[in-house]
């Protein structure tokens, strides 16, 4: 029973997403074998500030790059690692991932490269060239690589997203990315893990923040559109590109269907993208859960084929005459057609803005969301533009709140918790409380310990496992 030597330590350590939500990228070691988890960027920045933090760590170490799911802060610094960095591993991701991955980073690099203060991270060739190394992975199938296992569990929130068990010389790690746990109109919620690992890597998005019901949700929501469309007005949803966009969709859908005096009423799904990816959503039907499997086969139409919803490529063949509902990229408001819907609804007061999504620290949507009387131009940026439109937040982020992440760390039953994926104070909130939940495993064998650590930042663990070979 010797303890534990040098050779004995486990080591993570965040180059984004550590005490932040955005460019998310952590690199966990053990024996002399690497995996980074994650390759985002960060959405308030562009360019370079826009990565991680890769200089802090020699990527030439990394055997195994495993990718949670295509929001661009897991997953569009990606194409930068993999052609311009030392990094040579293996890089890992499930087939719906690889396919929306490909069509969601050309749009990225159109939309980073249009002008801006900084030059793209990198080209269309760099992407198609990233696209061809990048291997794809089956849920609950387990792969190795050079003495590394890996097993892919559906995690919810988008399609195509996974958390990874992955073992490393019998050291169990299990890491979440985003998750949610509650049901939804066409995914399947995170899976509880067959085996206990020995760490959990959890996001910690919404910190102790709690959920109000779906149903409520849902009602909220529909409520505001359809008052604001009988006083005239428009409903601007800025979501991303696609994700979370296809279960406001299927929402509107189902309201509209119901709703005859609606339906005169258009609904938008403003998106470049709208066309190719919904391709995908049509093929991957049979990932999703068996709501929308058993819909699919009874009436034999996709329900993704949508009879109220029309896709709109660009603004130039947009009517802006009465009453309408658009959904619109990109969801912080940042740029694009969302911004300048913004901009141009923002002074009419029949009009409202509905955010969805979870707001990023320094984002357009996340200042909006103070209620501003003004909002700068982003064309002409020395001028201000009058808010008078109403501004409500109403989450569909499908991100755990407190009471499913904590129900699902229990579930776990990990001894050492690493926080990611969250604000400072949000995160600093999560971890009390779970420290106060555990109180009385304290100085027991079943104590749990928790860890928020801050970008590049090692937390070192002793682990003393058993020889593989
Ligand atoms: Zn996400």
């Amino acid at each position: 029973n010797e303890s534990p030597g040098p050779e004995d330590q486990f080591s993570f350590v965040a180059l984004g997403g550590g005490s932040e939500v955005g460019r998310s990228c952590h690199i966990i070691s053990y024996k002399g074998k690497t995996v980074m988890l994650d390759a985002g960027v960060h959405p308030a920045h562009s360019g370079m500030a826009s990565l991680p933090f890769y200089d802090e760590y020699d990527l030439s170490t990394v055997d195994v790059l495993l990718i949670s799911h295509f929001h661009l802060d897991h997953a569009a610094s990606l194409p930068y690692v993999m052609q311009h960095t030392n990094f040579r591993g293996r890089v890992f991701m499930t087939h719906p991932t690889k396919a929306i991955y490909r069509w969601l980073l050309g749009d990225f690099v159109k939309v980073s490269g249009g002008g801006g203060d900084s030059a793209p991270l990198y080209t269309d060739e760099d992407l198609f060239d990233s696209f061809e190394r990048i291997e794809t992975v089956d849920y609950h199938a387990t792969m190795e690589v050079s003495g590394i296992r890996f097993t892919a569990y559906h995690a919810g929130h988008v399609l195509g997203a996974a958390m990874y068990m992955v073992e490393i010389a019998g050291l169990k790690v299990f890491f979440t990315g985003d998750y949610s746990r509650e049901a939804d109109r066409h995914l399947n919620s995170a899976e509880i893990p067959p085996i206990r690992p020995d760490i959990l890597i959890s996001e910690s998005t919404y910190g102790t923040g709690v959920h109000e019901p779906r149903t409520e949700r849902e009602t909220r929501l529909t409520k505001l559109i359809h008052s604001t469309i009988e006083k005239g007005g428009r409903c601007l949803l800025p979501v991303f590109a696609l994700g979370r966009a296809q279960e406001l969709l299927l929402i509107l859908e189902e309201y509209w269907a119901t709703h005859p005096e609606l339906q005169t009423v258009k609904v938008y799904y403003a998106s470049a993208l709208a066309r190719k990816c919904m391709a995908v959503f049509r093929t991957y039907v049979n990932m999703m859960n068996d709501d929308i499997r058993r819909r699919f086969r009874d009436s034999s139409t996709n329900p993704f084929e949508f009879r109220y919803i029309r896709q709109l490529r660009s603004l130039d063949k947009f009517d802006d005459l009465g009453p309408c509902v658009m959904v619109a990229a990109p969801g912080m408001l940042q740029n694009g057609v969302s911004r300048e819907l913004l901009e141009r609804w923002a002074p009419d007061s029949r009009n409202a803005l509905i955010i969805t999504g979870y707001s990023v620290e320094g984002t357009m949507a996340k200042k909006i969301l103070t209620q501003p009387t003004e909002i700068p131009s982003m064309t002409n940026p020395d001028t201000t533009i009058p808010r008078r439109l109403s501004i409500a937040e109403i989450s569909f982020a499908a991100h755990v709140d407190f009471n499913e992440n904590s129900a699902f760390i229990d579930a776990v039953g990990a001894r050492h918790v690493i926080l990611v994926h969250g604000e400072a104070t949000t995160m600093g909130r999560l971890k009390s409380a779970l420290l106060s939940k555990y109180t009385s495993r304290k100085g027991t064998d079943q104590e749990v310990k928790i860890y928020n650590p801050k970008n590049c930042v090692e937390v070192e663990l002793p682990f003393k496992t058993a020889k593989v070979a």
